[in-house]
């Protein structure tokens, strides 16, 4: 007998830690992961690439019939093929993050990419993050979590994450970078970034990451009356 997989939806704003988080949580859970973000960032890569003007979301648009993405589980962890290149390293770089937001904010990529972001969570229990999963890709998720602490917390989590890989950056250029992105996501027209009605607002400002991935178990178990 098949039981109907669980569907988590997490959204949130920049530095959430919602992969983090999420990917914790459903390794605990028995769940697969998957990272939204991670096509919207191989959409920027390829018009950054190409040179494909982000200004422009006609070029954009005009772009996906030359792109396809699949989602594969490498030893359990999700990773991104852009026509068949495993990308899942390079779409991390800080200039791509912005190329994420702009190629997300056209109403064709969106579209283009609601699909295969259905189909993985329609073969198993995952929990999914992003901006719009709960309000627009899993409508009728079991469960949906919008996931923030304070910004300036955020680019603080941020900065140290950077900073302990060796990277020369300003805290200042951080919280902006982090405040434009956001500002972004939460501005455009198609699929803003926004708590779903029903979604469960947990605020990791005050709890470490133990605490936090603790907390997003907990309101998935009771939600589900998983044990
Ligand atoms: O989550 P991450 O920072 O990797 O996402 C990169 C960008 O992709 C976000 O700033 C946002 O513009 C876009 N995105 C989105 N919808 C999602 C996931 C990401 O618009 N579901």
């Amino acid at each position: 007998m098949s039981t109907k997989p669980i569907a988590v939806a997490i959204d949130g704003p920049v530095g959430a830690g919602k992969s983090s988080i999420a990917r914790a949580a459903a390794a605990k859970l028995g769940f697969i992961y998957c990272d939204t973000g991670a096509l919207y960032r191989s959409v920027g890569l390829y018009c950054v690439r190409n040179g494909v003007d982000l200004k422009n979301p006609e070029a954009i648009a005009a772009q996906l019939t030359n792109i396809k993405l699949e989602i594969r589980l490498v030893d359990g962890t999700q990773h991104v093929f852009l026509n068949g290149e495993d990308v899942s390293e390079e779409i991390r770089l800080p200039e791509i993050s912005m190329a994420a937001s702009s190629v997300s904010a056209v109403p064709a990529v969106r579209a283009a990419l609601l699909d295969i972001q259905r189909d993985t969570a329609a073969k198993s229990s995952a929990i999914m993050d992003g901006r719009d999963i709960g309000t627009v890709v899993l409508p009728n998720a079991d469960v949906k979590i919008f996931l923030t602490a304070a910004a300036e917390i955020r680019a603080k989590r941020r900065f140290d994450e950077l900073a302990a890989k060796g990277k020369d950056v300003k805290f200042d250029d951080v919280l902006r970078e982090l405040n434009e992105r956001d500002y972004a996501d939460m501005h455009r027209e198609t699929a803003p970034l926004k708590q779903a009605e029903d979604a469960v607002l947990a605020d990791t400002s005050e709890l470490d990451f133990e605490q936090s991935v603790d907390l997003i178990c907990r309101i998935i178990t009771e939600k589900t009356g998983m044990r």
